[in-house]
């Protein structure tokens, strides 16, 4: 299994080649050169096993060059009970990713019982053993570099604290996350971990990010890794629940199911819409966003119109606070056909500051046979979803969930099972329960008084510059 950049300009790598890496060198995203094939049979097989049984079934046809063995004993680690452990009363915590019924058809999936509580455990978890393993391999080391609005930076520390051979710069819009999520990244005193908070919104991270790993020389002489969404370990790791879940709510592979996502990135809809590629009988992928709507926009015009830091919302569900959905581009590369000159030339419009359209060449009329729809939620949406979350199935959810909610009751169709993906626990967001529901949401007894911790981070500027000489400093 060779992995290819949807920009067409750059050598074909292995799994562990482009494990560490971000971007590929022409500035595309890696997918693999063709998608392995479930059939009705081997979907049987995979029916009914543990989590980590099915994670090795997936993984091991996308990874061939780490030892099935290896490969084996990293997965065990991961996918254990006892780090999945903040389950909802009556979940069994060994299932890693439990459903709740909340009536006929209509399903939460539960991807956030891992330490951070929210959905990017499952797959940064898989990454932090991975990376351990591959560089512990190779006797090297690296600093992970990465952008976060809230999710991804806690559980990246999560995953990567007291890891050797590996240190963590993690950039973050000053004071625009909620108070939980400052505080479970900036009270880790681990030596390893960098919380850099950054006066701006979360696309200039983003964009800090991308600057520094567009540098060549900086990227290699530094070793600078990523585990931002566009991490390709990420979205096979994010692959195996939409299996879980599918076989959770269905008797046999006849079935069809369809999937709500409340997304930013698009990292988690676009392991999916992977799923769907290897043979997952998905029926609808519907993409659920908040106020930041630039895909919801997309899905419904074939017109891609990157907002801008500038006119980024600052939202009640902010880890979907995005202007410009970085994997996004994973998924047009198949819309146009895998074409790496066409996408490139897509995204050299984007890069520098335009739109694309893409009904003229019948590219958009194409969406529909991926199954993709979408939808959008505004801060009354989410308040009223909660609170008929709680008033109707008894079931408190935060608000990005209830963002994913909303959307997809607007998309339901008879007899087939609608499953939502719980991106985070309401925990994680108590104001906006307190909001919603008049009280605060239950939080797991082992992160009570976590705020009132001692927090380790360093406030800087927008400047590219500095924050490379900050790395530079402290490695
Ligand atoms: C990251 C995140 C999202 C968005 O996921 P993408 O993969 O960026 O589309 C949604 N909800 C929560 C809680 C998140 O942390």
């Amino acid at each position: 299994m060779k992995y290819i950049s949807t920009r067409g300009q750059s050598p074909a790598q292995t799994f562990s080649q482009i494990l560490l890496g971000g971007l590929a060198p022409d500035g595309g995203l890696y997918l693999p050169e063709s998608y392995p094939q479930f059939t009705y049979a081997d979907l049987t097989a995979m029916r009914g096993m543990s989590y980590a049984d099915l994670a090795f079934s997936i993984l091991s046809r996308l990874v061939d060059d780490i030892p099935a063995a290896d490969l084996k004993a990293i997965i065990d680690k991961t996918y254990r009970a006892d780090v999945y452990a903040y389950t909802r009363a009556g979940q069994n915590a060994a299932d890693i990713t439990p459903t709740v019924k909340l009536e006929d058809n209509l399903y939460l999936l539960s991807l956030s019982n891992g330490p951070t509580l929210a959905f990017k455990d499952m797959a940064m978890q898989l990454l932090g053993n991975l990376f351990e393993y591959v560089l512990t391999k190779e006797g090297k080391t690296t600093n992970i570099l990465g952008a976060t609005s809230g999710d991804t930076g806690s559980a990246a520390e999560y995953a990567m604290r007291g890891k050797k051979g590996i240190r963590v710069f993690m950039l973050s819009p000053h004071k625009k996350m909620s108070r939980f999520q400052t505080a479970q990244m900036f009270s880790l005193q681990d030596d390893n971990i960098y919380n850099i908070a950054v006066n701006g919104v979360f696309d200039d991270c983003q964009d800090i990010v991308k600057a520094v790993s567009n540098d060549a020389n900086f990227k290699a002489q530094h070793k600078i890794g990523a585990v931002n969404s566009i991490n390709w370990g990420r979205i096979i790791a994010q692959v195996v629940y939409y299996f879980k879940g599918y076989f959770a709510v269905t008797n046999n592979n006849a079935q069809k199911v369809s999937f709500a996502v409340p997304s930013g990135n698009f990292g988690n809809v676009c392991a999916g819409h992977i799923a769907r590629m290897m043979g997952l009988p998905i029926d609808k992928l519907v993409v659920a966003t908040n106020e930041n709507d630039v895909l919801d926009e997309f899905f419904k015009t074939g017109v891609y119109r990157p907002r801008g830091a500038a006119n980024t919302y600052h939202t009640t569900s902010p880890s979907m606070d995005i202007s410009k959905a970085s994997n996004f581009e994973r998924f047009v590369f198949d819309l146009v056909g895998r074409d790496g000159a066409k996408t490139a030339a897509l995204w050299s419009k984007i890069d520098s500051g335009a739109s694309f359209d893409l009904n003229a060449d019948g590219s958009f009329a194409k969406v529909a046979d991926y199954g993709f729809v979408s939808g959008s939620s505004n801060h009354a949406n989410r308040m009223q979803t909660i609170r008929e979350a709680a008033e109707k199935y008894q079931v408190t959810i935060d608000t990005h969930t209830a963002d994913g909610l909303k959307v997809a009751l607007e998309h339901r169709v008879a007899d087939v099972p609608m499953v939502v993906l719980e991106t985070a626990l309401a925990a994680k967001f108590e104001d906006s329960i307190v909001e919603a529901l008049g009280h605060v949401p239950e939080r797991p007894a082992a992160l009570n008084g976590i705020e009132a911790l001692p927090q380790k981070y360093t406030v800087m500027d927008v400047d590219v510059a500095a924050i490379k000489d900050f790395i530079v400093k402290n490695t």
